[in-house]
């Protein structure tokens, strides 16, 4: 209880260099076994395509719940994960949970919803990246084109020849790319061309203030026609109110994501939605 005051009260007070040192090497030690001890679970958070009205897929999103810490961000925790190589066992439990999951809604009969997965750009890394996430569709049984990974444009900025033949090598099987916050990292419309993805995800930055500030509302019409442009789908990130939704409706964005439709939720909680009056009532 004294730890997790500590860590909370970090929230209201701007830690020392010294104090977020020790907190990293502390969240560093505590991860080695987090997984084992069952602190790491995945949310998922429903997607939507806004001009059909079908819920088309998930996005997984890691979640660390520490007994004295307490719930720890993905945004604290994924740099340290990336920093002492823990990413990549983390990151084959994500795909496997999250694929395991994909399965088992189909089986139950909710249909084939997409999973999104995100991946670290040091995930690529791995010479066996590839072969691994390969054999744990196959494993798992999951329909390659069910399956879409998230890179962030920082994926560009190292290696372009490695990560692309990487990324071809999983787009021929059928797997979807997605670059993620699109709007706000390093790569250059150019690396567009060379990544080909099927989705832009445009980051919530833009969405937010979308209908009350006319250059946010310009730069997303901008962002979607350079994804229809180059035969992209479009997805805004960090929908929370029904005039954004329709402003991106009216724009011609294809699916949207966020607490306007859902929280991220377990798996259960996402059941219960899509078992519920759920489709209809936000089906607008
Ligand atoms: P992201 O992939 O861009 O995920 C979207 C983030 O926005 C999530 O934060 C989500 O909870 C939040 N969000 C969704 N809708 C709304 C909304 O309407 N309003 C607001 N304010 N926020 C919304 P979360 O879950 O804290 O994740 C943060 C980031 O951590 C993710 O950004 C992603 O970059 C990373 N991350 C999460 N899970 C994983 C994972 O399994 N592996 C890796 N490598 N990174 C992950
Ligand atoms: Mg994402
Ligand atoms: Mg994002
Ligand atoms: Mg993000």
């Amino acid at each position: 209880e004294a730890k997790k005051n500590r860590h909370q009260k970090s929230l209201f007070f701007e830690p020392s260099m010294g104090q977020r040192l020790a907190y990293k090497v502390e969240l560093e030690h505590e991860m080695r076994d987090a997984i084992e001890r069952g602190e790491i679970s995945l949310h998922y958070q429903l997607q939507k395509n806004i001009q059909t009205g079908h819920i088309v897929g998930v996005e997984a999103l890691i979640r660390w719940n520490h007994p004295t810490l307490g719930p720890i961000s993905p945004v604290e925790f994924i740099p340290v994960a990336e920093e002492t190589g823990m990413i990549i066992p983390i990151g084959e439990w994500v795909m496997k949970t999250a694929c395991r999951q994909q399965v088992e809604w189909t089986r139950q009969g909710y249909g084939s919803l997409r999973m999104s997965v995100n991946v670290s750009p040091y995930q690529f890394q791995d010479e066996l990246f590839v072969e691994k996430i390969l054999h744990t569709l196959r494993e798992t049984g999951v329909d390659p084109e069910n399956m879409t990974i998230e890179v962030t444009e920082s994926l560009a900025i190292r290696d372009v020849e490695k990560v692309s033949a990487q990324l071809r090598l999983l787009r021929d099987t059928g797997i979807r790319l997605a670059i993620d916050d699109f709007g706000t990292g390093y790569a250059s419309l150019k690396y567009l061309r060379t990544f080909e993805p099927h989705l832009l995800k445009i980051d919530r930055f833009f969405v937010d203030g979308i209908d009350i500030e006319t250059e946010r509302g310009n730069m997303v019409q901008a962002i979607i026609a350079i994804g229809r442009s180059l035969n992209m789908e479009v997805l805004a990130e960090g929908v929370e109110t029904i005039e954004q939704l329709e402003f991106l409706r009216a724009a011609g964005c294809d699916e949207v994501q966020g607490y306007y439709l859902s929280r991220p939720l377990p798996a259960d909680g996402v059941e219960q939605l899509l078992r519920g009056p759920f489709q209809m009532i936000r089906t607008v």
